[in-house]
Order: structure tokens, then C-alpha cells, then sequence
């Protein structure tokens, strides 16, 4: 299992700067992977769009959700070759249903999954640690600190796996995946294609099959742990010198400092906090695990030893801690580490050293709200939806925003394809009358992903409602990946594309609409006869992203300060071209307009052109 690890030594000329999710993608190619799957997910997304530079020799897509293609790369594993599974951390719990069982299968080729978690919560709908999951599915995790280390990580990722036959998580965060750093790159290993030998008793997951592999999981996780005591992505970096640290009252970390001590510390920690063990504690002995399940108890044993205090400090929950406490080894951590949010130097230098830490402060800049863009179809769905005074069951994408002022349409958001089902329980629970004030509100690339299993359901289980597909042709909130909706894939290349209204009337729906979102006129209309309907019915709101790079805005609009009566009507669409100068007169700033004409459309005065 052992290997040399030096992520330092032998940076030469071949080196780059590299994102980490960058030199994720770099390592997978030189692992010599043939086929890759993903759904786009911030902070994972950019892992699959730089594989697209290696597309002469591997596979790479998009597919429409998590499971898919977490199964798409195990459909590759199976048949022999190396495959890789990106998402972010909540797209891990999409997938759980094939990652829970391919645990138990095993693997033929490698097969490593990326999974990037949030910590801080900068663009997702909750803060979850995917170690919980990786624990509870059986499947070790590798965690790099570096772009350096994300690269060699992914690549003995996929050795990993065939020599253990596991599939193999390899974790990211969003501080690795979005910060460079120097990557040493080397040549793609040619990677010979594994003969396909049928063994149902491996792949086939009868509850016979099953209950034989599931001892071989537990052998392979125990086998792991020992091994790991001896993996050189495991390492000590060797220090006897003292650190002045922070004395705690004897009731316990969590009280107050009763002043300090001199003495020998210890920090176990991975991934990103690693670089700030190193940089606040530069005297400190560190355990540095690269893999972080499972442990290697002697080595973390051996460790706690050499030390007269042990941390540890890891980010969201205490993954490590638990285990380390579990061995009856004294250490702190979540008593004065958060389970939140994202660390930093200055919280070691203040819970640690007992130091008041200082940023050099910016300039405070202007606060800027959560705002839909200039021209955004959305904001014309949500003024029609205002208006009529309904509200949303919402989904994950740009158009939660709805659920902020001034549009305040969005009732509630869950997670990816939720609204239809939540829509669909509203209905069963207060009955067809209560949802006709309701609608559900999802984006065309998140109904694609799970919203259509949602809608047949509501078909199958004869459900009335309305269901608003907000169609901007793209992923919008990730940065504009393609879809199967799009006619375009991963590459960009033409491919066959989904019409979503012709799926809807697949299912056996009766009532589908496809309107131009800026037709507020037709919108509204459509929208009180569909939720006063005791049937389902479906509109696809349909205009592109105003950021996409194939948008020609229609010109742009102005405001005819002799017409204005300064009502604020088109003020409250909140558009960011638009505000009031200090007489209260509209004003559009031109060269923000994206000319969508949403707030032509709402002045009663014809004030604007
Ligand atoms: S809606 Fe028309 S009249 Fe009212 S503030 Fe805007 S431009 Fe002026
Ligand atoms: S036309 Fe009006 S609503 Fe549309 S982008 Fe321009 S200012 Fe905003």
C-alpha cells in the first residue's frame, strides 16, 4: 500500500498554477481514467469542464442527475476500465442509492468519486459533511490540502480502489477546489483495459450475494484501518518544540483561560485547515491525514504519545474527534472549534494561543443583496406570480431568489426536483382547492435532473396543480453547463435535445403550455386558468439567460422623465438598471438594460420605451 510521497519534491519546469479542482481533473487523466460522469455543482463544477481538455482521450458528460452518473461510471468501473464520478456534496445524497450497494460490488477498473463539501455554505442548501456518508457506506476517503496534493491524491484514489476494490471518495471543499496552487504534472499512465469476467456473486446484489460481500466490506474496511497506519498520504510532521498555548479552567475547554503553558502540542487535521495548523502553529507536531476514513488508531495512538496536549481540527463534524475520544485518547476539538463554517488562522491563534488576531481590514464595501440579473426571465414569471398573488413551492437554482423581497413569491425550497413533489403533498394534505393558490417553480435544468420523477408521480396519482418550468436554456446558477435540454453536451458538440413540453405531454398530460416568459399578458391568463383547473397542467416559461454568450439583447429602454408619474411600479421589479433619482423619477441605467422591455410592459403611464 505504501508508496514515496513528496507533493513538493520534483516540481520542475512541467509546473503549473492550477486550480484544485483543475488539478483534480489533471489527475484523473493521469490516472489514465477512460470514462468520467457528473452534474454540475458549485464548488465541484469545474472539475468535469477542465477534463474537457484531455476529450481525445477519454469520455467525459453531464449527466442529468448524481445517481446517473454515479452509475454511468460504474457501468464504466464494471466493464474494466478507470472511471471517475463528480459532485458536490449534496449530489451525494442523489447518489447514495448506487454508491451504498457499489460498496458491496466493488469495482474492476477504478472508480473514485469527487465529492465537494461546502463548508461555510457559500452556494448550497446546507452544510452537510460527506464523511458521515462515506462512513455509513463503507468506502474510504482521501482528502488533499494543496492543488499539488489533489492531483497525486486522485491518482493513488484509483489505485486505491483496485487494490482494495472499493470505490473511493476523494473530498474536497470548496477552499481547495476554488484556490491555485503550484501543480507538478506528469505523463497519463497507460492504463491496459481489464478483462470483463461475469460474477454475478460480486455484481449481482441478490440478498445471497449481498450478505457474502457485506463481510467482505467489513474485511476490507478493517484491513484499510490497519494499512492505514502505514499510508504514506498519512503523515507526521515531526516537531518536540513547545508552543505557548491557552490553560483552560478545570470545568473544561468550554470555560475561561485561567492564563498559560509551555507545552509540547499536537494537532491531528487534513485537508485545507491543514495549511492553517502549519502557518499559526509552526511549532506544533501535526498528523496530517490524507486519508480520513478510515483512521489508523496506532499511528494516531503513537502520535497522542509524543504530545503533552492533542487538537483536532477539522472542519464541520467532529469525524476524527469522535473516533480519537472513542479510543479513550484525550483531545479537544469542538469544545472551542465550531462545527460550522469555515476555519481559519485566527480562530487556532485565539482558541488555541490565546492571541487577539486581527485581518488587515478592507474597505468596507456596499452591501449587495441577492439580486436576478438585468432582463432576467425569471423576474417576469415572479412579477406575473406577484401579481396574482400566488405562491411557489421553489426549487435549487437563480430563481430561489423569488423568495426575497420585493418578489417574495418563493414559499419553500428543499432540495433538486422538490417542488412538483411538495406542490403534489400540499395537495393530498389540504385537498385540490388549497393549491389553487399554489404553484410549483423549478428551472429547466433541475427538472430534468429529479422534477420529472415528481411530475409522474402527480400524473400517476392523479394530482391537480400547475407546475411553472422556468426553461432559460441552461444550468444557470453553476455557470451555464449544458443540459439534455440544451442541444448541446459536456464538449459542446450538437447533441439530441430533450423538448420539455413534449416530455410533460408524454406522460399523458393533457394541459401544456409553452409561453414566452416575457409574455405577461398570455402568462397571466394561462396562470389563472390552470390553477382554477381541477386538472395538472404544466407551463414552460421559456427565454434564455440574458448571461448565456449567444443573448443579443432587443436594444434597450428609457424612461420619458415627462411621462413618469413616479407610481415606482417598475421600481418594485427590481431590476438593478433601474432606480429613482433623487425627484423620484425613474431612471434606467442604460448600460446595464438588457432591454428585456419587463418594465415597458408593467408602466401604465407609457413612460418607458
Ligand atoms: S412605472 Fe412608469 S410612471 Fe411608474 S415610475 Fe416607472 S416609468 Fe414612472
Ligand atoms: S428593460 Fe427594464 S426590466 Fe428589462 S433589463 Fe431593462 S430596465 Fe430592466
Amino acid at each position: 500500500m505504501n508508496k514515496p510521497y513528496s507533493p513538493r519534491a520534483g516540481l520542475s519546469k512541467s509546473m503549473e498554477l492550477m486550480l484544485g479542482n483543475a488539478a483534480i481533473a489533471r489527475g484523473a487523466y493521469e490516472a489514465g481514467i477512460k470514462v468520467a460522469a457528473a452534474y454540475p455543482g458549485t464548488p465541484s463544477t469545474e472539475v468535469s469542464e477542465n477534463l474537457v481538455r484531455y476529450k481525445d482521450e477519454l469520455y467525459c458528460e453531464w449527466s442529468p442527475n448524481e445517481k446517473v452518473a454515479l452509475e454511468v461510471a460504474i457501468g464504466a468501473s464494471q466493464s474494466g476500465v478507470r472511471a471517475l464520478c463528480v459532485m458536490k456534496h449534496v449530489g451525494l445524497n442523489v447518489a447514495a442509492d448506487p454508491l451504498f450497494t457499489a460498496a458491496y460490488s466493488g469495482v474492476n477498473g477504478g472508480l473514485v468519486l469527487v465529492v465537494a463539501d461546502d463548508p461555510g455554505i457559500y452556494s448550497s442548501q446546507n452544510e452537510q459533511d460527506t464523511r458521515l456518508i462515506a462512513r455509513a457506506a463503507m468506502v474510504p476517503v482521501l482528502e488533499p490540502s494543496d492543488s499539488e496534493e489533489a492531483r497525486i491524491f486522485t491518482r493513488r484514489a484509483f489505485e486505491l480502489s483496485e487494490e482494495y476494490d472499493t470505490p473511493v471518495i476523494l473530498r474536497s471543499t470548496t477552499r481547495l477546489s476554488h484556490s491555485q496552487s503550484l501543480v507538478n504534472t506528469e505523463a497519463r499512465t497507460d492504463i491496459t483495459d481489464k478483462a470483463y469476467v461475469r460474477n454475478i456473486e460480486k455484481y449481482v446484489m441478490i440478498p445471497r450475494h449481498a450478505i457474502g460481500r457485506h463481510q467482505f466490506v467489513e474485511e476490507r474496511m478493517r484491513r484499510l484501518a490497519e494499512d492505514a497506519n502505514e499510508l504514506e498520504l498519512n503523515r507526521v510532521i515531526e516537531s518536540d518544540a513547545k508552543t505557548r498555548v491557552k490553560t483552560y479552567a478545570a470545568e473544561g475547554p468550554q470555560g475561561a483561560s485561567s492564563g498559560f503553558e509551555e507545552l509540547r502540542v499536537g494537532v491531528i487535521c487534513s485537508g485545507i485547515p491543514y495549511q492553517y495548523v502549519r502557518e499559526a502553529l509552526p511549532a506544533a507536531r501535526v498528523l496530517k491525514l490524507g486519508m480520513v476514513h478510515p483512521l489508523p488508531r496506532r499511528l494516531i495512538e503513537d502520535f497522542a504519545a509524543q504530545v503533552d496536549r492533542l487538537y483536532v481540527f477539522e472542519e464541520l463534524e467532529p469525524f476524527i474527534e469522535e473516533q480519537v475520544k472513542a479510543w479513550g485518547i484525550p483531545c479537544i476539538g469542538k469544545e472551542i472549534f465550531p462545527r460550522r463554517g469555515e476555519y481559519s488562522i485566527k480562530l487556532i491563534k485565539e482558541q488555541i494561543l490565546g492571541e487577539a488576531y486581527a485581518f488587515d481590514t478592507p474597505e468596507v464595501l456596499p452591501a449587495r443583496p441577492p439580486i436576478l440579473c438585468p432582463g432576467c426571465p425569471h423576474r417576469s414569471v415572479f412579477s406575473v406570480l406577484r401579481k396574482l398573488k400566488l405562491s411557489a413551492a421553489g426549487d435549487i437554482g437563480c430563481y430561489t431568489l423569488g423568495a426575497l423581497a420585493p418578489m417574495s413569491v418563493i414559499d419553500t425550497c428543499i432540495c433538486m426536483g422538490s417542488a412538483i413533489s411538495t406542490l403534489h403533498g400540499m395537495e393530498k394534505a389540504k385537498g385540490r382547492d388549497y393549491i389553487k393558490n399554489w404553484v410549483a417553480v423549478m428551472g429547466d435544468s433541475t427538472f430534468l435532473h429529479t422534477g420529472i420523477n415528481s411530475l409522474m408521480n402527480m400524473v400517476y396519482n392523479d394530482a391537480t396543480g400547475t407546475v411553472v418550468i422556468l426553461d432559460n436554456a441552461t444550468t444557470g446558477m453553476t455557470g451555464h453547463q449544458n443540459h439534455p435540454g440544451t442541444g448541446l453536451n459536456l464538449l459542446g458538440e450538437t447533441a439530441p435535445m430533450i423538448n420539455i413540453a413534449t416530455l410533460c405531454r408524454s406522460l399523458g398530460m393533457e394541459y401544456v403550455h409553452e409561453i414566452d416568459a416575457f409574455d405577461t399578458d398570455l402568462l397571466t391568463q394561462t396562470l389563472k386558468t390552470e390553477t382554477q383547473r381541477e386538472a395538472l397542467s404544466v407551463i414552460v416559461a421559456k427565454s434564455p439567460c440574458v448571461l448565456l454568450k449567444a443573448f443579443v439583447p432587443a436594444g434597450k429602454c428609457m424612461v420619458c422623465k415627462e411621462k413618469c408619474k413616479k407610481c415606482g411600479l417598475c421600481i418594485s421589479l427590481a431590476c438593478p438598471a433601474l432606480y429613482k433619482d433623487e425627484a423620484g423619477f425613474a431612471v434606467i441605467e442604460e448600460r446595464m438594460c438588457n432591454g428585456c422591455g419587463l418594465c415597458k410592459s408593467q408602466c401604465r403611464f407609457d413612460a418607458i420605451t
